[in-house]
């Protein structure tokens, strides 16, 4: 195999809520590479970090391009900082970019840092000092926040990965309504799902590859192959100019955020886990629409939450009773609530207990406490309180998942049709 001598360039904090998108940013730069026959290696890479940061703007996600490290080296890091220059949103006090060029292999000591930059909080020092460390060129632009993300978007393994075609829009449409057909979205999905996947939440109507935010973005299709990307593509309609769009590789929806905790007193608020327990009472919806129960092990007990944007899930999560057990996968947000993405049925408890049925037939009532049960039909009395096992029917099932809907998935979090991509 001949190696390839890379160039990884890393750029992260671009963009504001009021516009601008880090992948658009680069898929500029990779049009200016190409009008300067600088070839990417591979395609751009998306990368989501940490969904609790404090600083991220909506996804948290930083970006990653590859290219030959040759004569045209220098060139690419003027035209990469030249972009950022001109399109960052600099006036947002949010908005601080990092860009890093880094030749060389990525170490194993980067990649911890990468899983780091998923699982906790890195300063800008820190990140600043590891990236030195290890030979990165750094550019800072204000506080230089978004070098966190760009050291850890150019290091990340993917064992895991999927692909997102981002279609953007013309600057002289930025900010308007979105002229997307939305019939032809439902029937690409139904020609490309499960290759593509995430496109539409049918139990909201909603159509999820349209942006909700002022963002260049014209849509984004999500999918495991770039085949499936290309066919989804050619079968959307919009009604205004398409002025480029860019095929990224990321790890969006691998479940990468998820470490499994060991019991659950180990986990940790703002950490990312799978955890297995067992439900401790009744989930109950509060103001707000939020449902919430508890799940315990022999370490500790943790209170669940299924937040009101994940709609109809929360009627899923209604049916679990005391006794069940479950397997969570989320996160432990502010409130130390472990915010529920989906969870499997571990074993359910089928069993009820209810009041012995008299000879006569009639279920019997209790007879007051420690006085066994009566029949008010035929007044037979039993002296045991005792009551008896019955096996009950359930909605739910033993083994199976099941997850929030589209219009509430996290990026990182992986759908049910991708439970077998590992
Ligand atoms: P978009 O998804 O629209 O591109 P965003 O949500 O990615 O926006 P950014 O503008 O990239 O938001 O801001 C996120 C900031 O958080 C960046 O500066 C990034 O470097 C930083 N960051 C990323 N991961 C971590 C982490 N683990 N700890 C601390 N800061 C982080």
């Amino acid at each position: 195999m001949i190696m390839i001598n890379c160039l990884h360039i890393g750029i992260d904090d671009t963009d504001s809520p009021d516009g601008m998108c880090t992948t658009y940013l680069a898929s500029q730069i990779v049009n200016k590479f190409r009008d300067n026959g600088i070839e990417l290696i591979g395609h751009p890479r998306l990368i989501r970090l940490n969904p609790f940061a404090r600083f991220k703007t909506r996804g948290n996600g930083g970006v990653a391009l590859r290219i030959p490290n040759d004569d045209k080296a220098g060139l690419a890091k003027e035209i990469v900082l030249a972009e950022v220059e001109k399109l960052s949103m600099f006036d947002c006090d949010n908005t601080n970019p990092g860009v890093i060029f880094y030749d060389g292999e990525i170490t194993r000591e980067m990649e911890d840092y990468a899983f780091r930059a998923i699982y906790e909080f890195i300063t800008i020092d820190e990140a600043e000092e590891f990236g030195k460390s290890v030979g990165c060129e750094i550019h800072k632009f204000k506080k230089g926040r978004g070098i966190i993300g760009s050291i850890a978007s150019i290091s990340l393994p993917l064992s895991d990965y999927t692909y997102e075609l981002l279609a953007y829009r013309s600057p002289e449409n930025f900010g308007t309504k979105r002229q997307i057909d939305y019939e032809s979205v439902y029937e690409m999905d139904k020609q490309t799902f499960p290759d593509t996947f995430e496109n539409i939440d049918y139990s909201e109507d909603y159509i999820a590859i349209e942006p909700k935010t002022p963002c260049p973005v014209l849509y984004g299709i999500r999918s495991n192959n770039v085949e499936a990307l290309k066919k989804a593509k050619s079968i959307v309609k919009v009604n205004e100019e398409m002025s480029d769009w860019c095929i990224f590789k990321t790890n969006q929806h691998t479940d990468m955020h998820i470490q499994k905790a060991s019991n659950i007193s180990s986990m940790k608020q703002f950490g990312c886990y799978e955890v297995t327990g067992t439900v401790k009472n009744k989930p109950t919806i509060i103001d707000g629409g939020h449902m919430f129960f508890y799940i315990a092990d022999e370490s500790g007990e943790i209170e669940c939450g299924a937040y009101e944007p994940t709609k109809n899930f929360r009627r899923t999560v209604s049916h679990l009773r005391p006794g069940d057990v479950i397997r969570v996968y989320g996160g432990i947000g502010e409130q130390n609530t472990f915010n529920i993405e989906k969870f499997q049925v571990i074993e359910l408890n089928d069993v009820e207990y209810k009041n012995p049925i008299c000879e006569c037939g009639k279920r019997m009532t209790s007879a007051g406490k420690n006085k066994g049960f009566k029949c008010k039909k035929c007044g037979n009395k039993i002296e045991s309180d005792e009551k008896v096992p019955i096996k009950i029917s359930r909605s739910l099932k033993n083994s199976q998942f099941y997850e929030t809907p589209v219009s509430a998935r996290r990026h990182l979090s992986k759908p049910l049709c991708r439970m077998d991509f590992k």
